[in-house]
């Protein structure tokens, strides 16, 4: 293992014992000859010290040796042999001293996880000794470059002209993307860097390093928004995006859900029977200011501070509440609820879903839940038994946004959900885009020869539906069947249904 530490403990020398005997018998052989036996004596002695003085000292400096070697230890990280976190923060604050301009670099592998998770942990570690040899390299001796954290370096290097840092930081993101071979597997790995400049992008009074990093850190974010493999440089408007990111964790922290939370409900049509079964619920928030949050901007946040959770059992409860006080109906209606990344690694999702069914006197079957590929896939064995426990007490799964982002055929096959939704992106252009009417026509006869139901998302026009009628789709779900709406209007749409209708 990189950075162990092995003592190499040599044959200690013969015994203070076998000395003075050795000494004795060569000085004196016999010991008895009395007048040679003082002298004698004295010599051995003297020997004695001599040789404890020598030992003390090898005994010092090998104290002193491994406390140099904890010492590097400590400020090194064992697997890449990089300096870490506080040995960086130390270094670079008496870089900063003497240095007027630097550029700091924040840089976080993309999908880093992937690697670990399909791979295994032995492949995600030589990958980043591979990283960190590389970035040693590109940096050259006057920077300094550290892991940071899991698979986040830092870089303090020299500052360049204005032009020439683009080009240098093009030139890592070049580099990060040459691909890491190990035996037979190639992997290909991009990064996401944000960078920071010395003294501009500096803030006081705060710590210089750590106002430094945090800046470069914000930018990194900016370029995994705006799609990973990117550079960004950091300004002042990421503080406002960050600001705002705070601003929503702490309203959402003092919100009463009651009173400023409501469901909206967008229909779901059966393609066979031209039906509403059922529809999606989706969470809005009024805040007691009047102001409306749109969800694309709280739920991100929530999801990162961990208050989804709550959010999600207030929307669970209201759709069962919903689901109790609609009218019994020969085929009851399916309400379904997104479940994030964080709700699926809730230990307690089964339980809190199955008492709340039997608090509100539901079937399973009546609750579908949504999940998407990135949600399942942060741990995908621990959202395997969740799904697998949901499945087995016969609730309805659905994997949603199909088509986008990781989308692999293997997920369709392993993750146990029965419908699959097909993201709008592949809708909105269906009447124009060969390629996409392709696409979709392929997902829904793979999707039907697994067995799956196929839902479309972001129906628009009659055309669409009638083109996904064709091809073989089981459900739609848009703006040209309904837009997500409050209670009272989802049930009056529901009139419609013969096995609804006034008796
Ligand atoms: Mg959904």
């Amino acid at each position: 293992m990189a950075g162990e530490i092995r003592y190499q403990r040599k044959e200690e020398s013969m015994s203070d014992a076998t000395i003075i005997d050795t000494l004795l018998d060569t000085m004196a052989p016999g010991y008895g000859a009395g007048g040679v036996l003082l002298p004698a004596l004295l010599g051995a002695l003297t020997l004695l010290l001599l040789h404890h003085r020598h030992q003390m000292k090898r005994h010092r400096e090998r104290h002193r040796q491994s406390a140099r070697d904890l010492a590097v230890l400590s400020d090194h990280d064992a697997l890449t042999g990089l300096p870490n976190r506080a040995c960086f923060e130390r270094e670079a604050a008496q870089y900063l001293q003497r240095h007027s301009t630097a550029l700091m670099v924040f840089l976080d592998l993309d999908d880093f996880k992937l690697i670990n998770d399909s791979l295994g942990h032995r492949v995600g570690d030589q990958t980043l000794q591979v990283i960190a040899r590389r970035l040693r390299q590109m940096a050259g001796d006057a920077a300094l470059v550290a892991r940071y954290s899991g698979d986040e370096f830092v870089l303090l290097v020299p500052a360049l002209a204005d032009g020439e840092t683009v080009a240098w930081a093009d030139r890592l993101l070049a580099i990060m993307r040459q691909p890491v071979v190990f035996n037979e597997v190639e992997l290909m790995l991009s990064s996401s860097i944000g960078l920071a400049r010395w003294p501009q992008d500096y803030k006081a009074p705060c710590d210089r390093v750590e106002c430094l990093v945090r800046s470069a850190d914000l930018a990194m974010c900016e370029a995994k928004r705006a799609g990973k493999n990117k550079v960004c440089s950091y300004h002042s408007r990421l503080l406002l995006v960050q600001n705002h990111t705070a601003d929503i964790a702490a309203r959402l922290r003092r919100l009463d859900p009651d009173k400023e939370l409501s469901l909206a409900f967008q229909p779901r049509m059966e393609l066979a029977t031209r039906q509403v079964r059922g529809a999606e619920v989706l969470l809005r928030w009024h805040t007691a200011e009047g102001e409306q949050i749109s969800p694309a901007s709280f739920i991100p946040v929530a999801e990162e501070t961990g208050q989804i959770l709550g959010l999600g059992y207030w929307v669970m409860e209201q759709a069962c509440k919903a689901l109790a006080r609609w009218p019994v109906q020969d085929d009851p209606l399916v309400l379904s609820i997104n479940l994030s990344a964080r709700q699926l690694m809730d230990v307690q999702l089964v339980d809190r879903i199955e008492a709340l069914r039997e608090r509100y006197h539901l079937s399973a079957a009546q609750l579908e839940f949504e999940i998407t590929e990135s949600s399942a896939m942060g741990d995908m064995a621990g959202a395997l038994h969740v799904l697998g426990r949901l499945r087995a007490r016969g609730y309805g799964l659905s994997l949603d946004d199909f088509g986008t982002g990781f989308s692999s055929l293997s997920h369709l096959r392993s993750l146990p959900v029965d419908t699959v939704k097909i993201d709008r992106s592949f809708v909105c252009n269906l009447e124009n885009e060969r390629l996409d009417r392709v696409l979709v026509a392929s997902i829904i006869e793979l999707a039907g020869n697994l067995g799956l139901r196929v839902l479309a998302e972001g129906v628009e026009t009659l055309d669409q539906l009638a083109l996904l009628d064709s091809l073989g789709c089981d459900e739609v779900q848009g703006y040209f069947i309904a837009r997500p709406m409050p209670e009272a209007s989802f049930l009056e749409t529901l009139v419609q249904r013969p096995d609804s209708a006034p008796a």
